[in-house]
């Protein structure tokens, strides 16, 4: 049975997602920013205790993950700003058209941007740099590529609603904690800290995705599945579709 949908004048093939999330892994897991590794426990109650292998009659583990530090996240401005909605709250389902590019350079530059021909239909910028070996997928970064201020406001210019990375920040990882290129993406003054009329709420970041060489560039639908967890930057699952031509 065929599944499509039609966004605008492509229509894209359903039955075909291609996941481009890094899981949270409790044992092989990627990290950034120092963060041990996500940690699972069984849960224990009385003389019940959540794991099979242990007796229990069920798995039921507690865990203890930091979303920015261990797999694909989606934010939303409340990372950078005190008192604002959560990611649910503020970022709306998305499901529309992504531009999936690959730059072979450290700090990603308007330049570089204006060398790709963005689709005028696009609202998603997904990023994969190279090299893109797999173990991407559970790397230790003490460093990483970074987007330039000046191309976070061409995205702007193009208005871009949601940009994905395949690194761990929009921002250097050593930047003093400035995070500019955050800011220039959400209209947040630098020092900044509380919500203003003309911060950009309904964007959304998602870094460390895994885009698999073998997902061509170019136009694809876009689902960003997110967790409804009432936090600044949730676990989340970025699917594309291919357009059938
Ligand atoms: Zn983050």
């Amino acid at each position: 049975m065929q599944a499509h949908v039609t966004i605008g004048h492509r229509i894209f093939d359903l039955k075909k997602a291609m996941d481009i999330s890094i899981p949270i892994s409790f044992s092989d897991s990627v990290s950034a920013f120092g963060a041990a590794t996500p940690k699972k426990n069984p849960y224990q109650v009385n003389s019940f205790i959540g794991d099979v292998g242990l007796g229990g009659s069920c798995n039921c583990h507690e865990i203890t993950i930091n979303p920015h530090c261990h797999g694909t996240h989606t934010e939303c401005v409340g990372h950078i700003l005190s008192h604002v909605q959560p990611v649910p709250v503020l970022i709306k389902p998305f499901f529309g058209i992504a531009q999936l590019v690959t730059f072979e350079v450290k700090g990603i530059s308007k330049n570089d941007l204006q060398k790709i021909t963005l689709d005028s239909d696009v609202e998603a910028l997904i990023i994969r740099t190279m090299p893109n070996p797999t173990n991407k997928k559970n790397q230790t970064y003490t460093d990483a590529a970074y987007m330039e201020v000046d191309a976070i406001k061409y995205c702007n210019e193009y208005g871009i609603k949601h940009l994905l990375v395949d690194f761990p920040s929009v921002d250097p990882i050593e930047d003093g904690g400035h995070l500019l290129a955050h800011r220039a993406f959400w209209h947040v003054e630098p020092g900044q800290i509380t919500m203003s009329d003309n911060v950009a709420e309904d964007k959304s970041i998602t870094e460390l995705i895994y885009v698999p060489n073998e997902i061509h560039d170019g136009i694809y639908a876009l689902n960003i599945q997110i967790s409804n967890m009432e936090l600044d930057g949730v676990p989340s699952r970025p699917l594309l579709y291919p357009e059938i031509v």
